[in-house]
């Protein structure tokens, strides 16, 4: 019996091409989208490592002609978005320009930023695009079409609708979200992510397992999304256990990927929880760096979570873990929650806030930057009260 509605929308990337050495292939799909091709670089590694040149050596040998390089070493801030859409603006005009972007979150999302910012003159600034601080203005021509390389394995933005922007005065971390942001084309090489660091393994990695956990829980949670969530946590909870021991292992690589790519799909399409809401205000209060916050979150978030959607928590732990289901449902809870701790613990990640850095006083601060668009999927009504309460358990 399905315990999801069979009403619902399911929007995703127009083309997937995914598998290990597979980025080759960039040079035969590119043309069919433009000719004209502004690259966004996402990190110095990339650069040194010859990776980025291998790239653009693909989008000339696909006939494109490359017009500008852009580089972005850190999360994207509303002024990179202006700039660099100031700096591409002739793009807006051009039938045969296109967007690649070869890199993690920061730059797959200023790469969807700013092709929504060219398809849209209206306005100062792409803040004028974002939720909750800007002036509501909605994205309505279609945007310049983006293709993505992803090199992490976690955010899962290769899928997503949305491009996570931040400020620094007034801080905030906010997200521009439209279909329009779909990537036209995502490659995802597993081999463009296997050379991260044991770090990066172990923040994007509990990125993307929060994000398909929370995407199965949330009140917006919706058929597709759930099946593809299930399969994609059978993998990822042993898979990057595996990576916790030995960073060369292919198949775990392959494994997190996927991860990684499904659980893009199943949040631009059911929304997240109350992990995602409080890790973007330590971001944008701590510091913290988005993965770090998700995988300290996740457990107490689901056990505050449990009180109110332990069956459906039972059945994924079920599906996920092998379990029997004659087991009672808060002992299969029980068991998902010791397989996440033991996850976290071979990752070598702290399991209190303190440990970040978090003081006891910032708790309020915190609490009252949680409440964007993830917490209004959080299954289980939270107040600021409550979300206090969560954060002084694991403080
Ligand atoms: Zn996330």
């Amino acid at each position: 019996m399905l315990d999801v509605p069979l009403s619902f929308d399911f929007a995703t990337v127009r083309k997937i091409v995914f598998g290990w050495g597979r980025r080759g292939e960039l040079s035969r799909y590119l043309p069919t989208l433009g000719r004209k091709c502004l690259v966004v670089v996402g990190s110095r590694t990339l650069l040194q490592s010859g990776m980025a040149n291998e790239i653009l050596g693909l989008i000339r040998e696909g006939d494109c002609a490359i017009a500008d390089v852009a580089e972005i070493h850190r999360e994207p801030l509303v002024s990179d978005v202006d700039e660099l859409a100031k700096r591409w603006r002739w793009a807006a005009n051009s039938e045969k320009a296109v967007i690649v972007a070869l890199g993690g979150g920061s730059a797959i999302d200023l790469a969807k930023a700013v092709s929504a910012r060219l398809g849209h003159p209206e306005g100062d600034s792409i803040r004028d695009y974002l939720e909750g601080v800007g002036r509501g203005l909605r994205l309505g021509r279609p945007c310049i079409p983006v293709v993505v390389l992803p090199t992490t394995a976690g955010t899962g933005t290769e899928a997503t609708k949305n491009a996570v922007i931040s400020n620094l005065d007034p801080p905030f971390k906010k997200s521009l979200r439209d279909d329009r942001l779909l990537p036209a084309l995502a490659i995802v090489d597993p081999e463009l992510a296997a050379s991260t660091s044991r770090q990066v393994t172990a923040h994007s990695g509990m990125d993307a397992i929060t994000q398909l956990v929370e995407s199965y829980l949330t009140r917006r949670r919706a058929p597709i999304p759930a099946a593809l969530a299930e399969s994609a946590l059978r993998l990822a909870i042993p898979d990057l256990h595996t990576l916790a021991r030995d960073l060369t292992d292919r198949q775990a690589r392959e494994a997190m990927s996927y991860a990684a790519l499904v659980s893009g799909i199943c949040l631009a399409n059911s929304g997240l929880g109350m992990a995602h809401g409080v890790a973007a205000s330590l971001g944008v209060h701590q510091g913290v760096p988005h993965g770090l916050a998700c995988a300290v979150m996740l457990l107490p978030t689901l056990e505050f979570n449990r009180v109110t959607e332990s069956e459906r928590l039972a059945r994924l732990a079920e599906r996920v873990l092998d379990l029997p289901a004659a087991m009672p449902a808060e002992q299969r809870v029980d068991r998902f929650l010791d397989a996440i701790a033991d996850l976290l613990t071979a990752l070598g990640i702290p399991r209190r806030l303190s440990e970040l850095g978090v003081k006891a006083e910032d708790l309020p601060t915190i609490a009252a930057g949680s409440f964007g668009s993830s917490m209004s999927g959080n299954p289980r009504q939270a107040s600021q009260n409550d979300v206090c309460s969560v954060l002084e358990a694991v403080l």
